[in-house]
This record gives C-alpha cells, structure tokens and sequence, in this order.
C-alpha cells in the first residue's frame, strides 16, 4: 500500500459505500494509519491509498502513540454552519498549500469499524479535517476548492506533479487507466 499522489485517477473516483467489515479491511485501515503517520498526516482517505470504498482515517494529533484513532465508514456530512477559512495540504499533493474556506461546523454520520454509529456535531481542526476527507470520497481535492490567486500561485507545483506522473507512467511504474479500473471495480465487487 502506497499514497498515490495527484494526478492519479483514483483520486477522481467516486468511492461507493461499505457493505462488508472483514478482517483484512481491519488490516488495510491499520496500514492507512501507519502510512498517514509516516507521512506525518492528520487524516487519510481509502482513495489516497487507491482502495474505491467510503473510508477514512483521522487522528488529529499526526502521531501514532497520541490522540485518537477515528475511522469513518460511509460518512454522511449535513448541516454546515459558518464559514472558517485555513491553510491546508494534502498527502496527496505533497508540499503543496492553500487557503481553503470551509462551513465551521459539520454533522457527520458514519458508523466505526465495529459497525458502530457515529453522529457527530463537530467545529474546529475535526471539522476541517473531516470535510477535506470526505471530499476525497467525491473525487473532490482541496485544490479545487481555492480562490482562482490562490490556484495560480500553485498552477507550476501542479504541472510539475503532472510531469512526475506522465513519466511514471511511460516506465510502467503506474498503470494505465483501464488496468486501474479494472482492479478498483475488482475492489468494489468484494467491499461494496
Ligand atoms: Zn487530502
């Protein structure tokens, strides 16, 4: 398992829902969360890790012996209020930053990995964090989500991700498109 950086197209995928907890999905959260921690992240989504399923990965703190573990399972956000504006990136386009402007206050529902309910009124960083990583599920980065300045000041950090990209791709090093839809309906077909 690896994070797969923009522009894959996994990142675009919409991720469908969970219907299905075994072990080795247990398994496959637990390296989310070791990778996130490698990457010195505070939330990763199933899709950053090329799996198409509505999953992701918080701990606040960004260590693995602090804070709290929280896993979202087929996360439903309503009720935005307010509006707070921060710099946030992503592991995912990584050294890239930006002020994203986001509701304040979120309600999610979800259930944990033990098919536990979550509902949740939550603001702050959790807020934040929870909104960035259920966009993933949408195929949504928080790039598209930045002032048309705020986008041209980063367009030569994007282009060069698209440059690594395209040459990973004529090495072999990433598949093309039909090979990685071919295993992310292959995912689907056993998660969703
Ligand atoms: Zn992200």
């Amino acid at each position: 398992m690896k994070i797969v950086q923009y522009p894959h197209p996994t990142l675009r995928y919409k991720s469908k829902p969970i219907n299905r907890i075994d072990r080795e999905l247990k398994t496959l959260v637990r390296e989310m969360f070791d990778l996130m921690y490698a990457a010195s992240g505070i939330g990763l989504a199933a899709n950053q890790v090329d799996l198409p399923i509505q999953l992701f990965v918080i701990n606040l703190s960004g260590a693995a012996d602090e804070g709290e573990e929280l896993v979202f399972v087929n996360p439903v956000l309503s009720s935005p209020k307010g509006s707070h504006e921060a710099e946030e990136g992503c592991l995912s386009i990584v050294g890239v930053n930006a002020q994203v402007a986001r509701p304040e206050t979120i309600h999610i529902s979800a259930y944990d990995l033990s098919g536990q309910e979550i509902n949740q009124t939550v603001n702050g960083l959790l807020a934040k964090a929870i909104q960035h990583e259920a966009d993933h599920l949408e195929g949504i980065l928080f790039i598209d989500r930045i002032s048309e300045s705020s986008k041209r000041q980063i367009d030569g950090e994007l282009e060069e991700f698209e440059i690594d990209f395209d040459n990973q791709r004529s090495t072999g090093e990433i598949p093309d498109d039909a090979a990685i839809f071919k295993r992310l309906a292959d995912i689907e077909s056993k998660y969703c």
